[in-house]
């Protein structure tokens, strides 16, 4: 189950160049993408399709995020070594493999008791070591942050004040904001304590960012 071959490496090389060719130049994001065994993220039905860069449905009605998606929102985020990143929306725990791979510490929260209890059996098991939290993203972690990231891999319907106010001053939250039927790619940046600045980048696709547990 936590084989990697020959074969996977070389449909990842193949996959970063793709998602290399739609935009992407950041070397510490592709090396992560190119190091992360997407194929062991993913339901037994859909794993030969693990290195397309496609979405797909990972049960509880989620999706694991395109990968071209997930390294703009990663390189939007800016990581650095041993910064501190909030991700909102766990979900497969692909993401979060991937901010692990470039050396930062992450804190993870899902809504879906279903996917936080598999994830929680499945990251550990192939290398990778989040702090998982069961709850309500919308909130954040007041008790851990500040964070020197924040990014939210879910459609939300507007800015979570909360999350603002858990970024560190410098610190961005890279979050797809709901326009219609698909998101605004949206960085909030604190640059001061009282200030934040609001950048646009593209539309993009994501499951629903919902309110409370379930
Ligand atoms: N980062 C994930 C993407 C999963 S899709 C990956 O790499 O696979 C988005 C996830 O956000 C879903 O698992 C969904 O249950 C979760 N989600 C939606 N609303 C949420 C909220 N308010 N708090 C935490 N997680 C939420």
């Amino acid at each position: 189950m936590v084989h990697d071959s020959l074969r996977h490496k070389g449909m990842r090389r193949k996959l970063v160049e793709t998602v290399a060719e739609k935009g992407i130049t950041d070397p510490l994001v592709l090396d992560a993408i190119g190091k992360v065994p997407r194929h062991l993220f993913m339901e037994s039905s859909f794993v030969k399709f693990a290195y397309k860069d496609q979405a797909f449905p990972i049960g509880a009605g989620q999706t694991i995020s395109q990968p071209y998606t997930v390294a703009f929102q990663t390189q939007l985020l800016d990581v650095a070594t041993n910064s501190k990143i909030l991700e909102v929306g766990t979900g497969s725990g692909y993401q979060a493999a991937v901010l692990l791979e470039m050396g930062a510490q992450v804190f993870t929260i899902e809504r879906q008791r279903e996917l936080y209890v598999k994830v929680q059996q499945l990251l550990p098991k192939i290398g990778y070591q989040p702090r998982f939290f069961f709850g309500d993203g919308y909130k954040g972690l007041p008790t851990y942050g500040p964070f020197d990231g924040i990014v939210v891999t879910a459609g939300a319907p507007y800015i979570p004040d909360d999350l603002k106010q858990q970024l560190k001053v410098g610190a961005r939250l890279v979050i797809p904001v709901s326009k219609g039927e698909h998101q605004v790619m949206t960085v909030v940046e604190r640059v001061s304590e009282n200030e934040f600045d609001e950048k646009q980048y593209g539309m993009f696709s994501f499951v629903p960012l919902l309110k409370g547990t379930s």
